[in-house]
């Protein structure tokens, strides 16, 4: 299918029998921006190499980590001219050979260069060739420590708190570092008394503290764990639950058996849902050994986790959408929990859809998938009406509540000063009278996404993204949101002969809100949940203790706010503007919309009171609010889906998307035209080229954006004409553009 790069894998390389170490060679993938691979004689000593081990190579006068793809293969060139490796750095491939082969080929559906891919798919330091850690020594209890009541030590806290952690779990200096951070002495002590040991090795065989048991299941639970117990092979389930029917009990039923059996389970959550609480419950409930992997770890912490996953040390891996790269020594299910999340998708370099891979990598480890939703993915629904997916359908609440009531207020020719409609306003009254929660939900950060001088209409804009810069009232800043951009904000109008003093602001932002809420009921407590209030680390902790605790009364918050945490004592939900989403450019913003409204509105009424959720807006004849008050979420997803196979659009019509980017509008355009014409030139039967057209979002960061549709009706004659179009892009001249290729692309913007 790719003409313009040889491919080979382990499947193509040559047996034993043929491969000559002396005229063989090695083909190995540099991470270099490029769509093919490079052939080298093989190092002078040390290990010969086999596909999926790492290889030190100089390229184009630099050392680089590739790794090989195939040995032994016959030289394309005369290979006197061909330069030898520096060395190869391991004996076994980093890879069991399932990953391997999905990377291979996430290389070719997305069109992306093998080497990039591969080293994206490591932790930093393997992939600038750094050596994997060895295991840690971790210290334990002796019998004799574990016979001591750590009150005895109330003069030594930190002994005290490093017997009183290890009585858990046998630790790793590294991680008791965070429950004492000067431990050398106080670990010396605790040994000296006898009260602990170390030893290195391996940590699957000291677990040994009980799961708890969880709570009885509902008969739609059982038939669902029962389904996915019963899975032998490779065997998705879509597990379709409203919110509050117990997904999660679900997932931990399901995963036990595998853990007993002695296998691995990778578990991908979104980002903003990746928090102590839930791997609290997964720590308390199943007991294993996790590792937890996301972006934002320390490079050490990474590397750690992803070894100890490899090693199959870790019985549970637990991560954001690039923990689907983690080898796993023995893996056994899979599970992507809100399967439908946006944050699935990588938005850079290699962008994959991590949920897409998951299921991917399920199939070529012969392994149950389960994705889990209460709003699932278009994507999937198609996946399930085809028949490649098992559905299950949670269709209840576990416990006594019932689904909340969704009411709309029609705000036109209402007043909504401050964001807040009179009828909701009196209904947050009422519910803080009661001595209940309301939680109020607006995915806008900031004061107000526009400052203006109504005088001479004069508008803050980002001199790098061309959009208008949000006014923060609280830091007294405008700010870009696209860049991160900022300026004081100006006493006066700064437009020259204008200076007009009584700036205002447009459209609203949950600090205003937050205003509003203090100026019309100002001894309610209150507490706001966004990026810009919980910066801090261990912030969003606080908060969520704090409204779990009952000491706020309203919450107002972003998205932040609308995933996996349980607010029991939330009785009203007000959904402020979701009206920018009903009529978006974006074909997925009214699958979002509603997807996010669902979803906030399952935080109302978990315990025993029943919930009501209102969603102001203007346009309340809109065909989406009648499925949303209902609760209906497939009639929703069919009347979308109608509409998406009429227009041509995913999950029907597969889609991929060039960007072009240059600090002039004219080169990503000539850019995209030349892409156009070689496009056109391939003449692949069934694909349509859209465009070159300007981004939705034309300028960010200083850069023009314009964009180049590809569609087709069916996904092979779209990637056939990918991977004859991807080597040509490479080959234009695009000298201060830079181009994307995005296959399955989340958005449009
Ligand atoms: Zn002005
Ligand atoms: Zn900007």
């Amino acid at each position: 299918m790719n003409d313009g790069r040889r491919h080979a894998g382990p499947d193509h390389h040559p047996g034993p029998s043929e491969a000559d170490a002396v005229s063989g060679v090695l083909r190995v993938a540099v991470p270099v921006p490029l769509r093919r691979v490079f052939d080298y004689l093989p190092p002078a000593e040390g290990p010969e190499g086999q596909p999926g081990v790492r290889v030190r190579v100089t390229f184009r006068g630099r050392r680089r980590t590739g790794v090989i793809l195939a040995t032994g293969a016959a030289p394309e060139v005369d290979s006197s001219r061909l330069r030898r490796a520096e060395a190869v750095l391991e004996e076994e491939p980093l890879w069991p050979t399932p990953l391997f082969q999905l990377l291979l080929w996430a290389a070719e559906y997305y069109h992306h260069p093998v080497g990039e891919v591969l080293a994206v798919a490591l932790p930093g330091t393997l992939a600038r060739g750094g050596l994997p850690p060895s295991p840690p020594r971790l210290w334990r209890l002796t019998p004799e420590g574990a016979e001591v009541d750590p009150a005895e030590l109330a003069r030594a806290p930190r002994q005290r708190a490093l017997l009183q952690a290890l009585a858990r779990d046998p630790l790793s200096e590294a991680e008791l570092r965070t429950v004492a951070p000067e431990l050398q002495r106080p670990l010396k002590r605790l040994a000296e008394r006898g009260w602990i040991a170390s030893q290195a090795g391996s940590r699957v065989a000291v677990s040994d503290h009980e799961p708890e048991a969880g709570p009885p299941l509902n008969p739609d639970q059982e038939a669902a764990v029962a389904a996915i117990r019963e899975a032998e092979g490779f065997q998705p389930f879509l597990v379709e639950g409203v919110t509050g029917s117990g997904k999660t009990e679900v997932y931990l039923e399901a995963i036990q058996p595998v853990l007993d059996q002695g296998d691995q389970v990778l578990v991908l959550v979104p980002e903003i849902a990746l928090t102590p609480q839930l791997l609290a419950r997964f720590r308390r409930r199943l007991a294993p050994r996790l590792a937890v992997l996301h972006s934002a770890l320390a490079e050490g912490e990474r590397l750690a986790g992803w070894e100890a996953a490899r090693r199959g040390e870790a019985q549970v891996v637990i991560g954001t959408r690039s923990a689907v790269f983690t080898p796993l020594a023995r893996p056994g299910l899979v599970v992507v929990d809100e399967e439908h999340d946006p944050s699935f998708k990588q938005q850079e370099g290699l962008r994959y859809q991590g949920r897409d891979l998951a299921v991917a990598r399920a199939r070529r480890e012969g392994i149950p998938v389960v994705l889990g939703s209460a709003t699932p993915s278009l994507e999937s629904l198609v996946n399930v009406e085809a028949g490649r997916y098992r559905r299950l359908r949670l269709p209840r609440r576990t416990g006594s509540a019932g689904l909340p009531e969704v009411g709309l207020i029609d705000l036109r020719g209402k007043a909504a000063e401050g964001g807040l409609s009179p009828p909701l306003l009196q209904e947050l009254r009422e519910t803080v009278e009661r001595g209940e929660q309301a939680l109020l939900f607006l995915n806008r950060r900031g004061y107000a996404p526009v400052l203006l001088c109504p005088a001479c209409g004069w508008t803050q804009q980002c001199p790098h993204c061309d959009r208008p810069l949000t006014y923060h009232q609280r830091r007294w800043m405008l700010l870009c949101h696209l860049c991160g951009h900022n300026r004081a904000v100006p006493p006066q109008c700064p437009e020259s002969g204008c200076g007009n003093p009584d700036l205002q602001t447009a459209g609203l932002g949950v600090e205003q809100v937050e205003r509003t809420l203090e100026r019309h009921l100002p001894e309610v407590r209150r507490v706001r949940v966004d990026r810009d209030t919980t910066r801090r680390k261990g912030a969003l902790e606080a908060k969520l203790e704090e409204i779990a605790a009952g000491r706020a009364q309203v919450v107002i918050g972003t998205q932040m706010v609308v995933k996996g945490h349980h607010f029991p004592e939330v009785t009203l939900v007000g959904v402020l503007d979701p009206d920018s989403g009903l009529y978006s450019p974006d074909f997925r913003a009214r699958e979002r919309l509603f997807q996010q409204i669902l979803q906030v509105a399952g935080r109302a009424g978990r315990a025993e009171r029943p919930g009501r959720v209102r969603v102001q807006t203007h346009h309340p004849d809109h065909s989406l609010f009648g499925p949303l008050r209902a609760h209906d979420y497939p009639s929703f997803a069919a009347e979308e889906l109608s509409e998406r196979r009429a227009a041509g659009l995913p999950p029907y019509a597969p889609l991929a998307l060039v960007r072009a980017e240059a600090a002039e509008a004219d080169e990503a355009r000539a850019f995209l035209d030349r892409a156009r014409e070689q496009g056109e030139g391939l003449g692949t039967a069934g694909v349509r080229l859209l465009g070159p057209a300007p981004a939705p979002v034309e300028r960010q960061q200083g850069l023009y954006r314009a964009q180049l549709l590809i569609t087709a009706e069916r996904r092979s004659p779209l990637h056939r004409a990918l991977a004859g179009l991807a080597p040509r892009l490479e080959a234009i001249p695009d000298e201060g553009v830079r181009w994307s290729l995005d296959v399955d692309p989340g958005d449009l913007f």
